[in-house]
């Protein structure tokens, strides 16, 4: 059993069937997430005993493995991860100068099946566990040496996490929910809910959860101004619709205060969602919300049909929402040659 996703409570009780006393929990916790150890052997603190109850009850600390590793001409690094079942999903790390985000993938597939994304274009298959979430993560701070976890004022590389990958995170909540809060232990990995962020594609009834349960930011792939756009490139509209995610949207703000911006990604569709008047209907729509714009280039992959807007009218397009004082800025792509730019991941190990 892979100890990498438990709860503090759930490694109490198997330490507990191991005839141990509850304060190992925290040398326990400490040795896997604060120092990064796959090795029960190292855990010098925890005694000869326990360390060899460990691996005889077949538990263990793995990652999942690393199918491929890919480093962009950018130095975007993605790794295709692979599980105990041989399901993979891509993760993918963008770096800045002294700091840098880990975006990671909730789900092998995605049953959203919006039109303009690659994993959406493949069959969902399943959710992930929280273990391996956790794990995903982990194996990013593995693949860049950097444990034990840097305290808070040294410089992290892996300093915040997007919850932007493969899947839709609030169909895979509980898992998501419970992964969260591991990564945000105090005395583990320990990234601050003020680092993470999660996107959704709008399943409105389950937006509020994440200010009460998590406090994270939240990202809303909106992309549309109107039920209409929206229902065609987005098939979840059909079920949540705008006026109930906007309402949605409000409450997370009723909970979480309204210095916690909302971010409204949209995506920038030639001829389909970037006119002028879209602009205008997209201030028009977020009126009384706090929100900020993340306008993102389309990602062209093969086999969609869609092109990005000319760079013209996404400048356009940014300057009319600035001028009705939203933040608006255009996102730089990164690791487009490696395919690890938004909407560009996918599961199999076919090409690159
Ligand atoms: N499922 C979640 C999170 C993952 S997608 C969600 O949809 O929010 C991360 C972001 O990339 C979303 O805003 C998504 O709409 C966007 N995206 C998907 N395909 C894209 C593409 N081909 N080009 C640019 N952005 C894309
Ligand atoms: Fe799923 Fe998000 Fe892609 Fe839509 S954009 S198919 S919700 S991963």
């Amino acid at each position: 059993m892979n100890l990498i996703g438990l709860t503090r409570p759930e490694l109490q009780a198997e330490l507990e069937k191991l005839g141990e006393k509850p304060f190992r929990t925290k040398q326990l916790w400490h040795w896997i997430y604060w120092q990064g150890k796959t090795d029960f052997d190292e855990m010098t603190s925890l005694g000869k005993p326990l360390r060899q109850k460990l691996k005889e009850n077949g538990y263990t600390l793995h990652r999942p493995k690393v199918l491929r590793e890919q480093n962009s001409t950018d130095t975007t690094r993605k790794w295709l991860f692979e599980f105990d079942d041989k399901k993979t999903v891509e993760t993918v790390y963008i770096p800045e100068e002294d700091r840098g985000a880990v975006c990671l993938s909730t789900q092998v597939g995605c049953p959203n099946g919006c039109v303009f994304c690659h994993t959406g274009s493949q069959k969902f298959t399943r959710n992930l566990t929280a273990s391996e979430f956790v794990a995903q993560f982990m194996a990013a701070r593995d693949s860049y040496g950097e444990w034990p976890s840097p305290a808070a004022q040294e410089i992290r590389y892996l300093s915040n996490i997007v919850v932007m990958g493969m899947g839709e995170p609030l169909l895979n909540y509980e898992n998501v929910k419970k992964g969260l809060q591991i990564i945000m232990d105090p005395e583990g990995i320990a990234i601050s809910r003020r680092r993470i962020t999660l996107s959704t594609s709008g399943i409105a009834p389950m937006i509020p959860r994440i200010a009460e349960d998590l406090g994270v930011k939240l990202a809303v792939s909106l992309h549309a101004a109107t039920n209409e756009i929206r229902d065609k490139i987005m098939p979840v509209n059909r079920k949540y619709p705008l006026e109930e995610l906007i309402a949605a949207c409000k409450k997370f703000q009723e909970i979480g205060g309204t210095r916690q911006y909302i971010t409204m990604e949209y995506v920038m569709l030639d001829g389909i969602n970037d006119s002028e008047a879209d602009a205008r209907e997209l201030v028009r729509l977020v009126k009384g919300l706090a929100v900020k714009f993340n306008l993102i280039p389309f990602n062209e992959w093969n086999g969609c049909p869609f092109k990005c807007s000319p760079k013209k009218r996404i400048e356009r397009f940014s300057a009319l929402l600035e001028e009705k004082n939203y933040a608006a800025p255009i996102r730089v792509s990164r690791g487009q040659d490696i395919m690890a730019a938004c909407g560009q991941l996918k599961s199999t190990v076919a090409s690159g």
